[in-house]
């Protein structure tokens, strides 16, 4: 058959790593991918994570046995527990039910599937205008039908909440809506606490299901709890609904592959023995995908987030890299406005997490590339992780001269 298989066209993103590879220049910057950078530019094993390696790899009682079917148990109990709060009452009820995935990306395709195969209600399943590039082409794998909502202001650079609303009620009910959990990519952009009550009151009149992309927990603000606080209202509130989980940013864990993807059971007489049915389901589909998931990364967030101390100092290592973001946010900024550059540029430190959309134009990110050897998405997205004290004047200052051409 392969004559009869077409070309497809790189995933643009990779085509970007490429091009900055090749790259001779002292100066390039590289602002596209979507991974943590230390001010040196260079990638950074988490503390915590050394101490985990080493625990594991002293320990005489590990071996290289598979998993079971729905992973490492040490490791999705507490995983779930992190972003419902261990007092949950979904937790004490039992109507949570996770499976180990290949990272974020495994969850939501696994979520994706379980919807294409049980979901009784609307099944187009609607997301945020822009969205995670990737999303798309998984729901169209498993014949998802897909529509969008609107989410960016172009005018503000901030979120375009009446027509998100608007689009929200007017969705068939029951209908499937993704949610970025916290610090919105591309945007960088993220309701606000009173703005989540309202999205999940309307999708509670609407009966829509909600199935949250939760990739930034603890890398965004730095607080675990914060992160988390829109999945645990809707949790709160009393909806079933999916979250697809991903410890690629947070533990620095990108090519160890360690995510979950966990289903909530709306409270109820039967929720127990619905969610004990959904895992069995689960189960299958996983069983067929990929028999079970990876040890390794899965051991390392076992380890630190069933020992106190380790903990801990994974939330000051989080502190420490949504820190060095935050101030990146500020500076960027404030050179921008010392040098009386053209427009507003408060969004920058009003958006969340790795990414920031600038607003630039693809025009301008293309000159950035070409003169300047600055490295973006075309969509104007930065990823904040690639600045440092080093080449924030320099990208300031380039961003300044093809703003003003
Ligand atoms: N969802 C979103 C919104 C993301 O930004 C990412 C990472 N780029 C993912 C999911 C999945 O990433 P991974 O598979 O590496 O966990």
């Amino acid at each position: 058959p392969a004559d009869v298989v077409p070309q497809a066209p790189e995933d643009p993103l990779f085509g970007l790593m490429r091009a900055y590879k090749a790259d001779q220049s002292k100066d390039k910057i590289d602002l596209g991918i979507g991974a943590y950078r230390d001010n040196n530019a260079k990638p950074w094993v988490l503390p915590v994570v050394r101490k985990a390696d080493d625990i594991i790899h002293n320990d005489p009682n590990l071996d290289h046995e598979y998993l079971p079917i729905a992973g490492l148990a040490s490791f999705t109990s507490k995983a779930r527990e992190i972003f419902l709060g261990a007092a949950s009452p979904a937790l004490k009820d039992e109507r949570v039910t996770s499976v180990q995935t290949i990272s974020g990306t495994g969850a939501v395709h696994l979520g994706a599937l379980f919807l294409a195969k049980f979901y009784k209600g609307n099944r187009t399943i609607y997301f945020s205008n822009p969205t995670w590039a990737n999303h798309k082409q998984i729901f169209d794998n498993v014949a998802l039908p897909t529509a969008t909502y609107p989410y960016f202001d172009k005018k503000t650079k901030g979120l375009d909440f009446e027509g998100m609303k608007k689009a929200l009620q007017d969705a068939p009910e029951r209908s499937i809506i993704l949610l970025h959990a916290c610090a919105h990519n591309p945007t960088g952009v993220d309701p606000t606490e009173a703005q989540w009550r309202e999205i999940a009151s309307i999708m509670r009149q609407k009966s829509h299901f909600p199935f949250f992309d939760s990739a930034y927990q603890g890398f965004a603000s730095g607080d675990l709890e914060r992160d988390a606080g829109a999945v645990r209202h809707f949790v709160e509130q009393g909806f079933e609904l999916l979250v697809a989980q991903s410890f690629a940013k947070n533990f620095g864990l990108y090519g160890e592959r360690a995510g979950c993807l966990h289903f909530v059971t709306a409270p109820g007489p039967s929720a127990k023995e619905d969610t004990a049915r959904i895992a069995s389901q689960l189960a299958i589909l996983q069983r067929s995908e990929i028999s079970n998931p990876p040890i390794y990364g899965a051991r390392i967030v076992s380890t630190v987030l069933n020992d106190d101390k380790l903990f801990a100092e994974w939330r000051d290592n989080l502190r420490e890299m949504s820190g060095r973001i935050k101030d990146m946010r500020q500076a960027l900024r404030s050179k921008l406005e010392a040098l009386g550059t053209p427009g507003t540029w408060n969004h920058i430190t009003d958006q969340i997490g790795m990414f920031s959309f600038t607003g630039l134009s693809e025009q301008q990110v293309l000159k950035l590339r070409d003169e300047f050897h600055v490295y973006m998405t075309k969509n104007g997205r930065i990823s904040m992780a690639g600045l440092n004290t080093s080449n924030v004047d320099y990208f300031a200052k380039a961003v300044d001269k093809v703003v003003r051409e």
